[in-house]
Order: structure tokens, then C-alpha cells, then sequence
């Protein structure tokens, strides 16, 4: 059997998911009639202290349909370098809104309300880019999973909200942060204007994500959800694995943490260089190959032929996510293996 680690979206549907979905009371959604998808709706925008919701196939759609509302075309939103909004949605954000992006580096993507702030300049005049909403990833998938601090989302929020600029969270991985952190939902929530958060990642559902916001954005974004293609009709087949998923996996969790620290402390040992175990915090473990004769691309490479998947995201950057479809053999299997390899072609 294959010991996939590419990512925490590979999880195939349970059984008792399955079932739930084939039993799902289904209408027409773009009719409003999906009864599944309308509770779905409901219940994510209430755990997350918002007015409404808004059920989309995949995280980058909610998180375009978001900025949308809050950026106009020809103005500017700012986040973080590596993050999903401007390095993985292809530039969907200028392609589709008009929205020109700046960034702002940050050590493993975690904020510092200071560093976008330097960099903003709301209602900048005739001559430059006004910057009308900052975006904040909770947890950061290039970072390697990292939670960010409470109290520099609360800075940030009052620094930007004084100077007119929104804020977006893209919350993909935001039920990882909450179980680690112990922050409430409605408390990440109440610090920004809008809010992605998907199903499909550690949560397990086959698809699924949500925009979250007040009534009117959430209407403004329903029209363009459905200028883009994407209105969809019984879906309450797929809101009920969303339903599922909220029922059963959310404290399930905690077990891909602990996997993903306990891989991190095996290749640590014979790989220092690797990978530092305290910084990992949620599902994601990121190695860096700086110090090997190996890139991430041979590595993966070498990995597969042991049934192994590994994640190369940059040519000495590796990837391992943790999710419900591994197991502790399998998790030190892997970690043993790929510890192995990087003991071999460690050079310097
Ligand atoms: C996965 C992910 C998304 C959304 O991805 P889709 O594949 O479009 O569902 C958005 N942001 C982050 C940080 C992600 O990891």
C-alpha cells in the first residue's frame, strides 16, 4: 500500500461518509432549495460568528469570490509571499477581479501586524495603488503549517480596520489552527471581513469549501459564484460528507499533529538540518534540502519507488502532510525512509 504524504487533500471518503452522503435530502441550489447545502451554509457562518455563507467546489474560489467583494479592480491586496492567494491560484486574483497583489516575506508565512502594514498605503491618491484589504493565512501551507498568533491578528485588525483597509482570511486549513491552538472559531471569525474554509483538506470531504461574510457580500458573491460557472444544483449530496466531516473529524485532528511532530523528531535525528520538530505545529512538515546532494525532485523520485509520496515544492523544498488516511506504521515507515535517504546524500 501507497503512504501518501503529498497532501491532506488525498483522504478518500469513509464509508459512514458515503453513507451519509447517498441518504442527503437534495433540491436545486442555485434555486436556493438544496435543504443540506442551506444547513451547511448556516452552520459554518454561525460557528464562525458570521451572517452567511456560501458553499463552493474548492478553497480558491472562495477565496476569489472573497477579495472580490472587498477589493476593487485596479486596487491592491496585500499577503504574504508564499501564500496560497498569489503563488497557487495562477493569478485568478488579476485574471478575474482586476486586483493587483503585493507581499510581504514573513518567516514560515507567520504574521507580524507591523510587516503588511509597512508595506500598506490605503487611499494612496491619483498617482499610486490604494491597498484596500490584507490577507492572512491560518494555518500557512508553505510556512509548513504554521498557526498565526492571535494577538497579531487582533494588531493587525486594528491597525488596518483604522486605516479603511479589510481583511481576508484564508482559512483552508483554520480547524487545524483551532483544535492546536484552542482559539475559538467565532474568535479567529470575528477579526476579519471574509473568511474561506474547506472541507476537503484534513477534514476529509471528497470537495467542498465556504465563503463566509455578512448577507450582502455573501448575495454579491452568490451572482459572481454563479457568472463563474459555478452554480451548482444538487449538491446536498456533497454538503452532507461537509456535515459529516464537522460531526466526526474536527478533533481527529490532533492525531495528524501529533503524526506529522513524531515524523518531524525521526528525521531530525539523523537529518538536523532537515527539519526543526518545535516548529512543527499542525499537519505539515517542510524539509529543507540545503544542506543534501539531493533535490526535492530526486528525493520524491526516490521515496516512490517505496510506495512512499512525498510533496516537491521547491528544488529543495519537500513537502509531508499528515491526514486520516494514514497510520502510525505507515508514518514511521515513511519517516524512517526518508530520514535514511537524507543521512545518505547529507553534505555539509
Ligand atoms: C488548499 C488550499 C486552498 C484551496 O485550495 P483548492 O484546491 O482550491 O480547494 C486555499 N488556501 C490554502 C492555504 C490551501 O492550502
Amino acid at each position: 500500500m501507497e503512504i501518501d504524504l503529498r497532501s491532506d487533500t488525498v483522504t478518500r471518503p469513509s464509508p459512514a461518509m458515503r453513507e451519509a452522503m447517498a441518504s442527503a435530502l437534495v433540491g436545486d441550489d442555485v434555486y436556493g432549495d438544496d435543504p443540506t447545502v442551506n444547513s451547511l451554509e448556516e452552520r459554518v457562518a454561525e460557528l464562525f460568528g458570521k451572517e452567511a455563507a456560501l458553499f463552493t467546489p474548492t478553497g480558491s474560489l472562495a477565496n476569489q469570490l472573497g477579495i472580490r467583494t472587498l477589493v476593487k479592480p485596479g486596487e491592491e491586496l496585500l499577503a504574504e509571499t508564499q501564500s496560497h492567494i498569489v503563488r497557487a491560484e495562477l493569478g485568478a486574483a488579476a485574471v478575474f477581479s482586476g486586483i493587483t497583489t503585493r507581499t510581504w516575506p514573513a518567516d514560515r508565512g507567520i504574521l507580524i501586524a507591523a510587516e503588511p502594514m509597512h508595506v500598506a498605503h490605503p487611499n494612496a491618491g491619483p498617482y499610486l495603488v490604494s491597498t484596500t484589504a490584507i490577507a492572512v493565512e491560518n494555518t500557512h501551507n508553505f510556512g509548513g503549517g504554521s498557526i498565526q498568533p492571535l494577538s497579531e491578528i487582533r494588531e493587525l485588525r486594528k491597525q488596518s480596520q483604522a486605516v479603511g483597509i479589510a481583511m481576508h482570511l484564508d482559512g483552508a486549513r483554520i480547524w487545524n489552527a483551532h483544535v492546536e491552538s484552542g482559539v475559538a472559531l467565532a474568535d479567529y471569525g470575528r477579526e476579519f471581513d471574509t473568511v474561506s474554509v474547506c472541507l476537503s483538506k484534513g477534514l476529509g470531504a471528497p470537495i467542498g469549501s465556504l465563503l463566509l461574510s455578512t448577507k450582502a457580500r455573501i448575495g454579491e458573491a452568490r451572482i459572481w459564484r454563479k457568472r463563474y460557472g459555478a452554480g451548482m444544483r444538487q449538491v446536498g449530496i456533497l454538503a452532507a460528507a461537509g456535515h459529516y466531516a464537522l460531526d466526526h473529524n474536527i478533533p481527529l485532528l490532533k492525531t495528524d499533529h501529533a503524526r506529522a511532530k513524531k515524523m518531524a523528531e525521526i528525521i531530525y535525528k539523523v537529518a538536523p538540518s532537515a527539519i526543526n520538530p518545535t516548529t512543527v505545529e499542525t499537519n505539515i512538515v517542510g524539509l529543507n534540502l540545503a544542506a543534501f546532494s539531493i533535490t526535492a525532485a530526486e528525493l520524491s523520485a526516490h521515496c516512490k519507488e517505496s510506495g512512499i509520496l512525498i510533496g516537491a515544492l521547491g528544488p529543495k523544498f519537500a513537502r509531508l502532510v499528515t491526514h486520516l488516511d494514514l497510520t502510525d506504521e505507515g508514518i514511521e515507515i515513511a519517516a524512517n525512509h526518508i530520514g535514511a535517504e537524507l543521512q545518505r546524500t547529507f553534505v555539509a
